[in-house]
């Protein structure tokens, strides 16, 4: 799975459930649509943006967590695949962005959180910080949100970060709206990580 990657050094990844909305914000990132597969929201394959002149590609890996029509071995093997994926181009990866429905994340994330069992994007925010890549959460849908600074703390709470939100803000937590391209937080968060990997020349992108 996933041999798909072009050979480009330096790379940007968007991990998230199905249905977050990352071709939503695929699309804002670099203009352009990507045909996700039979199934609508259902992407089983990397969609890998790189610009021609460029070292430098985007990659939005493939949704994970419940999607229907979708058997859970392959959803197993979806999720092995992302993890081999990072583990393989950590080194390349500049940064990780973990896109949530901040509408449906707290619930999600609760409803799937026990004894032996992790959420996904926690698990991933997790991972991502252990291969030592830099990771940002992007609060998508803020538009259906109402009670913003508690819903916005109330994530920081489940993926270790301490509340009060906003101190993450610019760094590892940005509160999006990929629908209508309101996405200046989450540029600035990646151009943070950039920055720190002395790559203002990839600012263009974001
Ligand atoms: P993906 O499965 O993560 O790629 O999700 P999509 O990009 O296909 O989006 C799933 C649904 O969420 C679509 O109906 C989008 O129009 C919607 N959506 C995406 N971004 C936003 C947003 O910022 N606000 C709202 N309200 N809906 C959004």
């Amino acid at each position: 799975m996933f041999d798909t990657r072009p050979e480009r050094d330096a790379e940007v990844v968007l991990l998230g459930r199905s249905n977050v909305g990352k071709s939503t914000l695929m699309r804002q990132i670099t203009g352009h649509t990507f045909d996700t597969g039979r199934k609508p929201g259902v992407t089983r394959e990397p969609n890998h943006y790189d610009w021609a002149p460029e070292d430098f590609v985007i990659t939005d890996l493939p949704g994970f967590g419940f999607m229907s029509g979708v058997s859970d071995d392959v959803q197993d093997d979806i999720k092995t695949a992302i993890v081999r994926y990072l583990e393989t181009y950590a080194d390349n990866i500049l940064c990780g962005v973990v896109v949530l429905d901040g509408k449906a994340a707290v619930d999600i994330i609760d409803r799937h959180s026990g004894p032996d069992e992790v959420p996904h994007a926690v698990e991933m925010f997790g991972f991502l910080r252990e291969l030592g890549i830099p990771a940002v959460l992007a609060v998508n849908k803020m538009d259906k949100v109402d009670n913003r600074d508690e819903r916005l703390d109330a994530i920081c709470e489940r993926f270790g970060l301490l509340p009060p939100w906003k101190q993450w803000e610019g760094e590892t937590l940005a509160p999006i709206v990929a629908k209508t391209g309101r996405i200046d937080t989450l540029n600035e968060a990646v151009r943070h990580h950039l920055h720190a990997a002395k790559r203002d020349d990839l600012f263009k992108f974001f």
